[in-house]
This record gives structure tokens, C-alpha cells and sequence, in this order.
């Protein structure tokens, strides 16, 4: 799973992707109409919930609201990181409101995931799921547990990270396994 701006995942099957064509950071896990329209035009999908352009703009959006500056030379999302890790000022229930439901939206996706594939292994790539997804996992995994009535167990997946850049996405992948669990 990438999740930089936009949010992507590829099935890896006996060294094969199974699902080349999927748009995966389109699946819709928000009905409500209210809810931000998508790069792609539509509503509801997982990328404009939870990719990393979503959570930039829903910093922006919320410390507007609240009169909150955010440091002129920071990153948004790196404001975001900084009020979690360091509790600036406290940690903010608003800072810990807007990853819930990030967290939510990474949830219900997996959760979807594993209802079509049952994947073993999760390796996440892209500078927002190394930077946040730490900050989230417990999270994102009681999210997607919750999502998973029908079959729990799937939802105690192995998740690894990899520091690979985002570009060349799946011979990262396919490299990682090899290195960490033998041939594919
Ligand atoms: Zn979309």
C-alpha cells in the first residue's frame, strides 16, 4: 500500500500482481454527500478521506476554523505530526479527531482489502504512511477489526514498512519479500 497524495495498493500473488488495473484509492467508503469531492471528480473515496493531499487540506481547513497558524515554513501534515508527537501545547483534540478519522477511512479500506483478498502481509510505502502511519496504527488495525465482524482473524496482519521511494512501487515490494521471506 502507497499512501503519499494519493493512496494505492497492489495484491501480490506467487510474485504476480493479481489486481494491475485497480484504482484502489477510488473505492468509495463515504456516502455522505457532504463529504469532499475526489481529484477524480467523485465523492467518497478513500484517497480524498485519507491520502495525504485530503489530510493537508483538512489541517488547513481546521486550523482556519479555529484560528489555529500553522508555522509558515511547516508542512501541514508535519504541524499535524508535531502537535501528536510533542504535544505542543497539549495534544489537541482536534489534531487527534482529524487522524480518527483518517484512521477510520485507512480502515474501512483495509478491511475492505482483506473481505476480497485475505492478505498476509501489508508493506506500506510513500512519505505519508512512513510518517503518520506510526502515529496511527493501533488506530487504523481497531478500525479495520471493527469493519471485519465476518472474520476477525483477518484483520492481524503483518504490516512492514518500506523506506523505498514511491516510484518503482512494486520492485520494492517484490524485493522486501524476497529479502525477508525467501524466494517469491
Ligand atoms: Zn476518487
Amino acid at each position: 500500500m502507497t499512501i503519499g497524495g494519493g493512496i494505492g495498493i497492489k495484491v501480490v500473488l506467487d510474485g504476480k500482481v493479481v489486481n494491475p488495473n485497480a484504482e484502489i484509492g477510488h473505492m468509495k467508503i463515504n456516502p455522505s454527500p457532504f463529504t469532499a469531492v475526489c481529484g477524480c471528480g467523485d465523492k467518497g473515496c478513500v484517497e480524498a478521506e485519507a491520502g495525504g493531499r485530503a489530510v493537508t487540506r483538512k489541517v488547513i481547513a481546521t486550523c482556519e476554523a479555529l484560528g489555529i497558524a500553522i508555522p509558515e515554513a511547516m508542512h501541514p501534515c508535519a504541524f499535524l505530526d508535531e502537535i501528536l508527537v510533542e504535544g505542543k501545547g497539549g495534544r489537541k483534540s482536534w489534531a487527534w479527531r482529524l487522524y480518527n478519522d483518517v484512521s477510520r477511512s485507512l480502515g474501512i479500506l483495509l478491511a475492505n482489502l482483506q473481505l476480497n483478498y485475505g492478505v498476509p502481509l501489508l508493506i506500506i510505502k510513500g512519505t505519508f504512511a512512513l510518517k503518520a502511519f506510526p502515529l496511527i496504527r493501533d488506530q487504523v488495525l481497531t478500525h479495520m477489526r471493527a469493519n471485519l465482524s465476518i472474520n476477525p482473524d483477518s484483520a492481524n496482519i503483518r504490516i512492514e514498512e518500506s523506506k523505498d521511494s514511491e516510484t518503482g512501487a512494486m520492485i520494492g515490494v517484490a524485493e522486501l519479500w524476497e529479502d525477508k521471506y525467501g524466494e517469491v
